[in-house]
């Protein structure tokens, strides 16, 4: 049976379920598939022609000049994902504008195609730098991944076509280039060895798995000319199987980690699997923010040192958190463990979610957590430099991020739910129909009924079975101490951070229950991270709340606010769509500013009463207009100067 979704291992402890198996019916993923398919697509669909970026290729194929040539040297790839996302979408949902779109851009694309193979429209034409001479910054290898994917997409979503004979062809060509005796030489931008392997299990066909390997090997050996930020930006500095945490260009790294993770679980190289999984490890420890973001620096792109992680200056680019689902995604298939779940929930609902606008026609390159002036509005007709507003805008310059978006929706079905011998694992908790045959050819369905992450119910139906026993699993997220599992009118509880499970000769119409508890709570930033050390965040469930200036209530101010922890925080009326939370707040400092910025002196102690202050998930800010905005809040402390024993008699109460 072919899979249909982005990634298929042929070993690993669980088998991922593909969208022809898990339909997204309802919530908030469920919507945002919608917007994707009747907004998001459409515009960028509109901004690729517009920017010229097809009519590249259509020059290309019709034998035109290079020099009208328009975009950056990797906007081929920008037509590749989107191809990618159509080619998820026609599936999904059948829409025959879909099919239509690779229809056309795929005959396009033949039509441009060199007959060795080579397809890209910045190199080899008169007028143009040679084919692979500039393989630090020209992108080819990159566009090819794209390309690769798209392709495979499309095979497994709907057969052979010209995309697909195309992306093949592509394929061909890098092995003849690139194999053992070809250019020993590697991309920039990794991202086709993933795509490689990903068309060897599409295929069956070897080749492509050894080139995959090769460019995994070869990486860390100094084949590209360090630049302006050094090798680490390539992922370059160090071999991939002795690297111990995840550094330089975030997307490049987790990309490069992807393609490993396929490599190792496709050649069974433990070893190489074990490297991704200690440097995995450390950089979620030490290199990622609350929301799941990763790239705490603009410069280079690139992760930054240990707990450096600035709200305010964060990168955190949206092409960052694709990648990172996709890594974890990997992790999980190869390992079982809940933890790669997690990580990939969190950045679904905190950095994808809300990477684009409610009306789906506007994105965030860069995440910060925090925005101490709102931003200007951007012109809504025109191209944006990358990273340059609180505000999100419709098309960037480098627009690697609205089409990363769109793929990854498209194909969300695809990160939703897993397989193993004994039944069926819920990964990623949305409303869902789920039906697919276990071994031995055993036919199950289920259905997952749920208002999470507004609500934390989760009851799973069963609506098919054969009435042998098999097993349901639910993954419990670790903040949901407390939580329990009903089925059968039994409850038990059911351990935080792990799957919640039940085996049964089921039939249709049972039904499991698990109820989280998703009450708001305060999270403390670990004191090595120096950005946010004496503040706190809000969560409830998988979502991080921030505040925006738009709520912040007269007698605060964004930049004075400090909050009080000795309660939870609570619920608050839903506002702009999504359940608020309420804080009580103080304003931490004078309404002047000072002349100088330090004292010899701690501030003095402040109010103990706080005014309540709302604050919305953190993927639903900037959708009202431009905004200050702050994920992480000074925490108030009324004892601040309880640590200086001299202003104080021991016997004297904390709070003076
Ligand atoms: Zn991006």
């Amino acid at each position: 049976m072919t899979m249909i979704g982005p990634t298929n291992p042929s070993r690993g402890v669980l088998r991922p379920l593909g969208l022809d198996e898990v339909r997204l019916t309802d919530g908030l993923w469920a919507e945002r598939q919608q917007l994707n398919a009747t907004a998001v697509l459409p515009h960028c669909t509109r901004w690729i022609e517009r920017a010229g970026w097809i009519d590249n290729v259509r020059v290309l194929g019709a034998r035109g000049p290079a020099a009208g040539r328009r975009g950056r040297e990797f906007s081929d790839s920008e037509v590749y994902k989107l191809l990618e996302a159509y080619s998820w979408e026609a599936r999904r949902s059948g829409d025959p504008a879909a099919g239509r779109v690779i229809t056309d851009w795929g005959a396009t694309l033949a039509a441009a195609q060199n007959p060795d193979g080579y397809l890209n429209t910045n190199f080899g034409r008169a007028g143009q730098a040679a084919r692979y001479s500039d393989l630090e910054w020209g992108h080819e290898l990159y566009c090819y991944g794209h390309l690769i994917q798209a392709g495979v997409a499309r095979l497994r979503a709907h057969g052979s076509d010209d995309l697909v004979t195309v992306a093949c062809r592509a394929a061909d060509h890098i092995c003849t280039e690139f194999g053992p005796h070809g250019r020993n030489a590697i991309c920039g931008h990794p991202e086709v060895e993933t795509a490689l392997v990903e068309l060897y299990r599409a295929t069956g066909q070897d080749r492509y798995l050894a080139q995959a390997r090769l460019f995994v090997e070869r990486r860390g050996t100094g084949l590209l000319a360090a630049g302006p930020f050094g090798r680490e930006y390539f992922s370059d500095h160090v071999p991939v199987r002795r690297a111990r945490v995840f550094e330089g260009h975030a997307v490049r790294a987790l990309y490069l980690a992807s393609g490993a993770v396929d490599v190792a679980i496709e050649t069974g190289d433990d070893a190489l699997l074990q490297a991704v999984v200690q440097q995995w490890q450390r950089t979620v420890a030490t290199r990622t923010y609350l929301t799941g973001g990763m790239g705490a620096r603009h410069e280079g792109e690139s992760f930054g040192d240990d707990f450096e992680l600035p709200p305010d200056g964060a990168y955190a680019e949206s092409c960052a958190g694709v990648a990172s689902v996709m890594l974890a995604w990997r992790l999980l298939l190869a390992t079982g463990e809940a933890t790669y779940a997690e990580l990939t929930e969190r950045t679904l609902h905190n950095v994808i979610a809300g990477a684009l606008a409610a009306d789906g026609h506007a994105f965030f390159y860069v995440n910060p957590l925090q925005q101490r002036v709102a931003g200007a509005a951007p012109d809504p007709d025109a191209l944006s430099p990358r990273a340059a507003t609180g505000v999100r805008a419709p098309w960037f310059e480098v627009s690697c991020c609205p089409t990363n978006l769109a793929r990854t929706l498209a194909s969300l079905g695809g990160y939703t739910a897993t397989a193993d011998a004994a039944g069926v694992r819920i990964e990623l908790i949305t409303g869902a129909e789920i039906r697919t045959s276990l071994p031995g050819g055993r036919r199950v369905g289920l259905r997952v009924v749920t208002q999470y992450p507004w609500h934390g119910q989760v009851r799973v139906q069963i609506t098919e079975s054969d009435g042998a026993p098999w097993r349901v699993s639910v993954r419990v997220p670790s903040w949901a101490t407390g939580a329990t599992l009903t089925v059968d009118g039994q409850s038990r509880s059911a351990a935080a951070g792990q799957y919640a499970q039940a085996e049964r000769p089921w039939r249709p119409g049972d039904e499991l229950v698990l109820e989280l508890p998703i009450a708001p709570r305060w999270t403390f930033p670990d004191p090595r991270l120096d950005a946010t050390r004496g503040t706190v965040a809000v969560e409830r469930g998988p979502l991080v709340y921030c505040v925006e200036s738009l709520d912040v209530p007269a007698g605060l101010d964004l930049d004075r606010v400090a909050v009080l922890t000795g309660a939870p925080p609570v619920d608050a009326p839903a506002a702009h769509g999504a359940p608020a939370v309420n804080v009580p707040a103080v304003s931490a400092a004078a309404d002047e500013p000072p002349s100088w910025p330090y004292a010899a002196d701690r501030p003095a102690a402040g109010a103990t009463a706080g005014q309540p202050l709302r604050m919305i998930p953190f993927y639903a800010r900037a959708n009202r207009g431009p905004a200050a905005m702050r994920v992480f809040l000074p925490e108030h402390r009324t004892d601040r100067r309880a640590d200086r024993p001299a202003d104080r008699p021991a016997d004297r109460p904390a709070d003076e």
